[in-house]
């Protein structure tokens, strides 16, 4: 199929039953994002995210194609695409990348009781490693979870912001970085992430100025660039911070996809940074019927005046996910639908056979589903229930 240079948008017109949920394996006629027939390829936008139905299945995450890099046999092979995945934490951010070469990136994780979506997503997409993490800022609505999901996975690099937050969330995401051996490096303006994938960079904008009693202004924000496409992360960002990224970086923050500062209150997306960004996609993270009234009506109509012409919403869709092959991508909502064998708590990390009567009372905060083996999940220091004796 011929290239399009316009976007494709393709969403589920009916939100799928969450995965998540680990009640049934995921067989269905997923087909990939993208794979739409060419007969309407040369479309113009939707206007709006109601789309023919179909699939939700990342290409990436099913049908590796030639690695093109010397990765170790027991790593991910790179498919050359790039799959962002901005998850459904309820209120909250969290944003799972899948680079071009069998590397990943998470963006914040939620808050703790919504981590095992995250933890979910990231094992059965098949990581078993994350090669780098960034923390925006130390709101739990952002790393909530975050303490618990470094145990679970081998780590790369971790970036934050300069600033430090007095909560137990924060506190014990510390230790756990200490007992890891990682160090913190600072995400602040103008560093870049090691990314050695042709076409791809990742480089912070943000933060230009550190406000420690502002911790939102403080928002790690990056600028990943995949060939043609680009994302602009933007953490809980508001207009101060964008103000001070606007002066920075000034037209340079040109891209196609946006994800909306701080949920999409009317505190962020100023007009002079959205008309920079030039977006023509937004995505906002937020959960369903939020206390804090996210999005922002004034918010939206700030998009509209600046010409964002797609707008996704986890709070309506559930889990955007964007697929770039470097030259355009595409939109599908709805959680990837993957296999899985174990049920995982999380909290008293206990492997269990998805059908043990403990799996099912495992509540939501404390579910995760594993694609891993067992003597992998038992290095990180789950233990196999008594009750339904977990085997290969
Ligand atoms: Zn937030
Ligand atoms: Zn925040």
């Amino acid at each position: 199929m011929a290239v399009l240079k316009k976007i494709q948008v393709i969403a589920l017109a009916a939100l799928l039953a969450f995965c998540f949920a680990c009640t049934a394996p995921f067989t269905d006629g997923s087909q990939p994002v993208g794979g739409s027939p060419s007969t309407e390829a040369e479309s113009s936008l939707p206007e709006s995210s109601v789309l023919p139905e179909s699939s939700v299945l990342p290409e990436s995450s099913v049908l590796p194609e030639e690695s093109g890099s010397s990765l170790p046999a027991d790593e991910k092979t790179g498919t050359g695409k790039l799959a962002v995945h901005f998850i459904d934490v309820d209120q909250g951010d969290s944003v799972f990348i899948e680079l071009p070469d069998g590397q990943c990136m998470l963006i914040d994780c939620g808050e703790r009781n919504y981590v095992g979506r995250v933890i979910t997503l990231i094992d059965l997409l098949g990581y078993k490693k994350i090669d780098h993490i960034v923390v925006t800022h130390p709101h739990t609505d952002h790393m909530g979870g975050m303490a618990l999901l470094l145990g679970v996975f081998d780590v790369g690099e971790i970036y934050m912001p300069d600033v430090t937050a007095n909560t137990d969330a924060f506190l014990d995401l510390l230790g756990v970085i200490e007992s890891k051996g990682l160090s913190i490096n600072v995400a602040a303006a103008g560093v870049a992430l090691a990314t050695d994938y042709n076409g791809l960079s990742a480089e912070f904008v943000g933060p230009v100025n550190i406000y420690p009693n502002d911790l939102n202004n403080c928002s790690a924000v990056l600028k990943t660039v995949f060939g043609e496409t680009s994302f602009l992360f933007t953490g809980d960002a508001e207009s101060k911070e964008e103000a001070d990224i606007l002066v920075r970086y000034g037209d340079s923050l040109k891209c196609s996809v946006l994800k909306a500062g701080h949920h999409g209150s009317s505190t962020s997306s100023s007009a002079p940074f959205l008309k920079s960004v030039g977006a023509e996609t937004a995505v906002i993270s937020c959960g369903k019927d939020n206390k804090y009234g996210h999005p922002h009506a004034e918010a939206l109509e700030r998009f509209a005046a600046a010409g964002i012409k797609n707008v996704f919403r986890t709070d309506l869709s559930g889990t955007v996910n964007v697929l770039s092959d470097g030259k355009t991508y595409s939109v599908s909502v709805g959680t990837p639908e993957l296999d899985y064998k174990w049920v995982l708590n999380i909290s008293g990390m206990k492997i269990h056979r998805p059908e043990c009567g403990g799996a099912v009372s495992t509540a939501e905060k404390n579910r995760a589903c594993s694609a891993r083996s067992i003597a992998e999940l038992e290095s990180f220091g789950f233990t196999r229930c008594g009750t339904c004796k977990p085997e290969e």
